[in-house]
């Protein structure tokens, strides 16, 4: 089916202009200001025409234990939708002791199969690096899984000597590797330290995740890492940024990637009475940390930015950790309230420029997780993923209003300017104002490769 997007201001990340988008199959098939045709019109007046927000960090449907995060695929995927976010790369949780490098991607991909409402990615997962692991690598990156996560802290967490392995074999393979950066020494003796002491509530679970181990993990990563290519998840401290900046200096390849609750909240948060809520790996930060996070996203240091998406709720953190911030479930949900909150708090508040947003939240994430140019431009050829803007309408953020399935939002009560009217994936609307239009299974894999953009 053809459509015409009539009139809207596009944006890129190098510029704004008025123009139309002739869509036909799915596919951008021209940009101009005046295209005539008898395509279906949808009239984009007075709105900007973004395109659809790249979220490369969820965790839906997760599951550890006996806790399970509140949305499901489906459930995630329609509260990115009526976010304006059409693409998602999701990080599985580890799988079966024991289990393959195939076995999460192929088993999320299964199961995302007939759930999926937006596009979607499926980042690989590193839960040992024995010979067999390493030597299904290339294999699982030709399948489309590009990148893989490592963690520095958990159960399923690597030595020195696994990492080194893993970042060569993905370099040769044309991967990219992220790396949830805490150092695990530090945080068990603080954790325990606390526990000891009596230490329980919430803001002892920043105290026990202090700066320093983001910046010594990330230290670690890179010391390790040579010219292999490295992709830090979630950075949330000035200290680790600045690991990173120096490490560029070098000549090291490492992406940046923040999230929205580590530039608009802080620590304080955990000294509130509801202060369990805001218990997620790592920990809301200083003034300090937010504010020099703002200034890399403004200048360019911080390449992405995600959600870490994981909601579990806050019925659930009671249940299993009111008293003890050690058994509290860490996450919070924002894959529905990312790219309004970065628009009103980031465009609105002119940090950045609507074109530096469309890059954050779109452009740059697409291609280093290897989905550009199908994914994360607006150019002839692109997948016709598109979000009519209104950048005036200004709403306060409640999770009433909110379509995921998570009984809370951080970010309850901000007012928040700028929200996605209507929501286009592959040339068919499946937002439009306050309704969901498409079916499950309208989703599709995204087969990435970063060998076609040199990232
Ligand atoms: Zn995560």
């Amino acid at each position: 089916m053809k459509r015409l997007v009539k009139n809207g201001k596009i944006v890129t990340p190098e510029k704004t202009f008025k123009g139309d988008i002739l869509i036909d199959d799915g596919i951008i098939k021209d940009i101009a200001p005046h295209i005539k045709s008898d395509a279906e019109v949808i009239d984009a007046s007075g709105l900007f025409v973004l395109h659809g927000g790249v979220d490369v960090h969820t965790h839906l449907n997760l599951k550890l234990g006996d806790r399970q995060v509140g949305d499901g695929f489906y459930e995630g995927m329609r509260a990115a939708a009526f976010g304006g976010t059409t693409t998602i790369v999701d990080h599985p949780e580890g799988g079966p002791k024991g289990c393959s490098l195939h076995h999460q991607p192929d088993y999320y991909k299964k199961l995302l199969l007939s759930e999926a409402v937006i596009d979607y990615g499926i980042h690989g997962i590193f839960q040992r690096a024995d010979e067999d692991i390493l030597n299904e690598i290339p294999e699982l990156i030709s399948k489309g899984v590009t990148s893989m996560k490592a963690y520095l802290t958990y159960d399923d967490m690597l030595t020195n000597s696994d990492i080194d392995k893993i970042l060569n074999k993905m370099k040769h393979s044309g991967g990219i590797t992220a790396f949830h950066a805490e150092d695990d020494t530090t945080i068990k003796y603080l954790r325990d330290k606390y526990g000891k002491e009596g230490k329980l509530a919430p803001i002892y679970h920043a105290k026990s995740r202090p700066a320093e181990s983001e910046a010594l993990a990330i230290q670690n990563i890179l010391d390790i890492a040579g010219d292999a290519p490295v992709y830090i998840v979630h950075l949330s401290t000035r200290l680790g940024l600045e690991v990173i900046k120096k490490a560029r200096l070098d000549g090291k390849t490492v992406y940046a990637e923040t999230c929205p609750q580590y530039l608009l909240l802080d620590e304080s948060y955990y000294e509130r009475e509801d202060g369990i809520k805001y218990i997620m790996a790592p920990p809301l930060r200083t003034k300090e940390d937010t504010d020099a996070l703002w200034k890399a996203v403004i200048n360019g240091d911080i390449d992405v930015i995600a959600t870490d998406h994981c909601s579990f709720s806050c019925a659930d953190k009671i249940k299993f950790g009111q008293g003890d911030f050690r058994k509290v479930p860490g996450g919070a949900p924002g894959v529905e309230t990312r790219l309004p909150l970065i628009f009103s708090e980031g465009v609105i508040n002119g940090r950045i420029s609507i074109n530096r947003f469309v890059e954050l939240v779109a452009e740059k994430p697409a291609q280093i997780m290897g989905m550009y140019p199908k994914k994360g431009c607006i150019k002839i050829g692109a997948d016709a993923d598109i979000v009519l803007w209104d950048a005036e309408l200004t709403k306060t953020i409640s999770v009433k209003e909110l379509h995921q399935k998570c009984d809370y939002t951080p970010y309850e009560g901000m007012e928040v300017t700028g929200w996605p009217r209507t929501v286009i994936l592959k040339g068919e609307i499946i937002v439009n104002k306050d309704e969901l239009l498409i079916e499950k299974g309208f989703g599709e894999y995204i087969n990435r490769n970063r060998k076609a953009i040199g990232a």
